[in-house]
Formats: structure tokens, C-alpha cells, sequence
């Protein structure tokens, strides 16, 4: 079975399951993201801070694979928000990438202390308009954010990359991107491995009940619930792993008892919180 699509507000489709680069170091990006496209991977998820650009658009060049059949995220770094500098940081990313136009360009955080993010995304949109972004989206924006960059540019994000697993929702997120047609793209799927997501009882008697790992049934979760996902992994037999997601389907009470994991006071969240990075 192949990967589902999600249709974004652009029009355009996104692959429901693709493969994150964070914290893959620049020499391991191309042999990592060559793999993950032999895994069958169409989707690749890096920004401009993980320095690993070059690395993802070598192994994109050496796989042959036709230009249409990939979708590329990249992600404008929080110092290149003010004045035109996003104009530069694309043309940077598209020139590290070997690419003309990616499929999705975010802002990566709103850095709510500079109080740039509203020109980044003015920004973006004339990316969008000159052709180098299919679709354009938002990374770690909280309803506040949201709210004002609608407000001031009339342009509804495609997306919102929030970090996202079952112990930590952000269901005011979720009710925000509900109403206005973003989709949300999870970040940090399994907890980035800092939260004891696999030792739930709830995850693991999903994955006893169906053959597959706690990591496969936490996986499935996501696409179950809507999200976009790109679990990240170095080692091929995981990536292999995470992309095994197609061969079942979880019961409407293994959603709800895995949504119950949910702390709701922000208690699971694993990474930072958008009113820390500036
Ligand atoms: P993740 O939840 O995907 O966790 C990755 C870690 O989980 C791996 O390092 C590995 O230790 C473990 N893992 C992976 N597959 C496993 C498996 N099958 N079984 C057991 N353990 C497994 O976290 P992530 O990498 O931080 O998030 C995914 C992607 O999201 C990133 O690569 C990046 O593209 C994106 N991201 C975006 C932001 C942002 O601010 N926008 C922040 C962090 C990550």
C-alpha cells in the first residue's frame, strides 16, 4: 500500500509520512536520505539550521528520482526573519539543495521577542508568489501567532510543524488549524525518545494487538488522527520500521485510549516551548 497524500490549502498534495533530518550530522545527511529513499520515503523534512541541506539535495540528485515525485520542507532560520533577508535564506537553501522551488517553506519558530515572525511571513508569501515555494507554512506557532499573521496578511499557513505526540497534544493548536484549514505536521512523533511513550500501556497493547512495535502503533496513531509525520532515524532497519505502517489499522478504542495519554497540562511536552527560542 502506498503513502497517503494530505491536501494542503495550495492545492497541492503532501505525503502523510515522510523522513525528518534533524540532528543528522551534514557528512551522514546523504547516505542517511539516500537510504530512506530506497525505503520508499518521498518526503523530506530539513531546515536551514540543520545544516544538512547539501547532504539531502546530493541525495536527491543521485537517486534519479523524478523531480515531481518528492516533496521537499525546508524551513527559514529564526536571525533571517527581519528586512528581505527571507529572500536571501530561500535562494541559500534552493542553492544548497540543488532545487529551484521546494514544496514547502516554513518559518521555523516565531521567536516572539524579536516580533519578526509577521514579516517572515509577509515574506513568505512573496516567495510563495515568485514561484520558489509551492506552499508555504508555519513551524512552532501557538494560536496568538497565528491569529496576528492572518490578520496582517490575510494568508492562511498550509501547514503548522508543532511538536506533537500522544503525551503532548496542543489541542488549542489543533482547535486553531481545525477551524482554518492547517494541517498539522507533527514534530518529535515519538517523543524524540525522551518521553516514555513505548512503555504505555495503552501503545503497548495496540502494538501486541496488531504485531507491530510500540513505535509502529504510536505512528499509526498520527496518521489515523490526521498528521503529518517524518520520524527521524540514522538506522535503516528503523527506517524501514517507520515506514511499515500500511498493513494495519488501529480500532477507534485504541485512538481513544492512546489520546487519553495526553497529560493536557503541557507536562509532556519533551523539546522547547515557542516563548524560549529567539
Ligand atoms: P522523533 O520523535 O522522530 O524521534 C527520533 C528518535 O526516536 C530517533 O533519534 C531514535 O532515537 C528514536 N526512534 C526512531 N525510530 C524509532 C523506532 N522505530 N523505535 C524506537 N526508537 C525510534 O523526533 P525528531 O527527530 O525530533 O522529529 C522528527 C522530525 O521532526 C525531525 O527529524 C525534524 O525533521 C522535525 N523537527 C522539527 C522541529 C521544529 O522545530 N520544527 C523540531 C524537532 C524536529
Amino acid at each position: 500500500p502506498s503513502v497517503p497524500t494530505v491536501t494542503l490549502n495550495s492545492g497541492h498534495t503532501i505525503p502523510q509520512l515522510g523522513f525528518g533530518v534533524f540532528l543528522v550530522p551534514p557528512d551522514e545527511a546523504e547516505k542517511a536520505v539516500s537510504e530512506a529513499l530506497e525505503v520508499g520515503y518521498r518526503h523530506i523534512d530539513t531546515a536551514a539550521i540543520y545544516r544538512n541541506e547539501e547532504g539531502v539535495g546530493a541525495a536527491i540528485a543521485k537517486s534519479g528520482i523524478p523531480r515531481d515525485e518528492l516533496f521537499v520542507t525546508t524551513k527559514l532560520w529564526n536571525d533571517r526573519q527581519s528586512g528581505e533577508q527571507p529572500h536571501d535564506a530561500i535562494r541559500e537553501s534552493l542553492d544548497k539543495l540543488g532545487l529551484d522551488h521546494v514544496d514547502l517553506y516554513l518559518t521555523h519558530w516565531p521567536a516572539p521577542e524579536q516580533d519578526q515572525y509577521t514579516n517572515a511571513w509577509a515574506k513568505l508569501v512573496e516567495i510563495r508568489d515568485a514561484g520558489l515555494a509551492r506552499s508555504i507554512g508555519v513551524s512552532n506557532h501557538l494560536p496568538e501567532h497565528l491569529d496576528r499573521i492572518v490578520a496582517d496578511t490575510g494568508v492562511v499557513p498550509a501547514v503548522d510543524q508543532i511538536e506533537l505526540h500522544p503525551a503532548y497534544q496542543q489541542r488549542d493548536v489543533l482547535a486553531w488549524a481545525d477551524a482554518n484549514g492547517t494541517k498539522i505536521e507533527a514534530w518529535g512523533p515519538l517523543g524524540q525518545g525522551k518521553y516514555p511513550l513505548f512503555e504505555k500501556q495503552a501503545v503497548v497493547d495496540a502494538a501486541a494487538a496488531h504485531g507491530v512495535t510500540p513505535a509502529q502503533a504510536v505512528l499509526r496513531w498520527h496518521l489515523q488522527r490526521g498528521f503529518i509525520v517524518f520520524p527521524k532515524s540514522s538506522r535503516k532497519e528503523r527506517m524501514v520500521e517507520n515506514f511499515d505502517l500500511f498493513g494495519f489499522e488501529l480500532t477507534a478504542d485504541e485512538v481513544a485510549a492512546i489520546d487519553a495519554l495526553d497529560t493536557g497540562d503541557g507536562s509532556g511536552r519533551v523539546s522547547a516551548h515557542p516563548s524560549e527560542v529567539n
